[in-house]
């Protein structure tokens, strides 16, 4: 669209809202603020208009705060007290220092608009200017009771440090990578450290471009406690009924939680049927042997289902050679005898479960370092100074429905 025809054309530029929804009430809990231009042949979104840098600035502002001042005239007309999103680019946002900005906030607040519903999104990795300037600006306007979200993260460059720097108040995490890599599972783990960065500093995850029942069941998987998108609403020009979608989630949910159950029961059958089989074996050595000795006697117990078992005695000091499974055969490498795994994660915590509750534990899913497989490790107290490590192949455990 021409950027003159939004010029000259500013009482056709309205804002749209498109619902947010929360996971634990399943209602509406707020909008984020689309720009929308009506023209003969429909509404025309103005997201490419606010992100041609060839425009200079002042357009742009000017066209960004009439679609606030509306939506936010819109909000004091109604009677439900929603929270709104808001985008601003945080060079444009910089360029006054956040002034004009806060300056317009106040207006509303006047009016009735209070501000700590408002949630201003900023794009961290389009800012090109000082991120500690930004960051005080942020702060400055959190005195207000304004909520700061960071939009579009996963999509650019991991700045998980600035990101971390800005402790926004929710994580805007963007979905629609997840359909069009059919979940790839790199991209998975970039979502998954996205979501222990939200963790740890305390933000709220927003997921967005939810446009498929998979990507809200990921969604509600992976800690996400708000959700937008198309599949749960389009942008409309009017707020919608709060509880529009509550009984439609409240029956998805349980079908997630259903899901999640059942692979929670398997993963524990799994592990206790591994464990019996282990304690079988270990009986059946009335020599009470140990290390390599040991691992000989109860190799062959554990054909079908593992290609590697070693021993490591509290501290993570490996007390045997790695067996190996080769071509149906176990063949021994002692060149990893005395080696230390402590400084593996979980190593000691799982070690010390073990020894304190005197049970077996099944790992969660992870790459091996060396065969790069996904793989689930079973571990086993056999007594106080060995702890006997059973490494499961994927086969087996995708047979077991134990790979996800
Ligand atoms: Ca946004």
């Amino acid at each position: 669209m021409d950027p003159l025809d939004i010029l000259t054309n500013l009482s056709m530029v309205t804002p749209h809202f498109q619902a947010i929804f929360n996971a634990e009430e399943r209602k509406v809990i707020g909008y984020e603020v689309l720009g929308r231009m009506k023209t003969e042949e429909g509404w025309h979104s103005l997201g490419p208009f606010f992100r041609d840098q060839s425009i200079p600035d002042e357009y742009r502002l000017e066209v960004d705060d009439l679609i606030v001042r509306k939506a936010l005239d819109y909000w004091l007309e109604v009677d439900a007290k929603p929270y709104i999103f808001i985008n601003r680019n945080p060079d444009l946002l910089m360029r006054d220092h956040g002034e004009s900005l806060l300056e317009m906030l106040k207006v509303y607040q006047d009016k009735g608009f209070p501000l700590d519903h408002l949630v201003l999104e900023i794009t961290e990795h389009d800012f090109t200017g000082d991120i500690e300037r930004l960051n005080h600006l942020l702060t400055y306007y959190r005195t207000y009771g304004i909520k700061i979200a960071v939009d579009n993260v996963g999509n650019g460059a991991g700045n998980l440090d600035r990101i971390g720097l800005i402790e926004p108040d929710i994580l805007k995490v963007d979905l629609h990578m997840l359909r069009k890599t059919n979940g790839l599972a790199s991209y998975q783990d970039v979502l998954y450290s996205l979501s222990l960065l939200a963790r740890k500093i305390g933000a709220a995850l927003l997921y967005e471009e939810i446009e498929t029942l998979y990507q809200l069941q990921y969604a509600w998987r992976n800690g996400g406690r708000y959700y937008q998108g198309f599949y749960l609403q389009d942008p409309s020009e009017v707020f919608i009924d709060e509880s529009l979608l509550t009984e439609k989630l409240k029956l998805e949910i349980q079908q997630f939680i259903e899901h999640e159950k059942r692979k929670i029961r398997n993963f524990y059958q799994l592990s206790k049927s591994i464990q019996q089989t282990v304690q079988q074996s270990l009986l059946k050595d009335k020599k009470e042997s140990k290390g390599d000795e040991l691992l000989k006697h109860i190799s062959q117990d554990l054909s079908a289902y593992s290609f590697r078992i070693y021993i490591c005695d509290e501290d993570g000091f490996q007390a045997s050679a790695n067996h190996v499974k080769i071509k149906d055969v176990w063949v021994q490498q002692p060149s990893y005898h005395n080696k230390n795994w402590s400084w593996r994660p979980y190593f000691l915590e799982n070690i010390m479960k073990m020894k304190l509750e005197g049970r077996g534990i099944l790992s969660d899913l992870y790459s091996d370092i060396e065969t790069g497989e996904l793989i689930r490790t079973f571990s086993y107290p056999i007594d106080q100074d060995q702890y006997l490590f059973i490494d499961l192949t994927y086969e087996y455990l995708y047979e077991k429905n134990a790979i996800l």
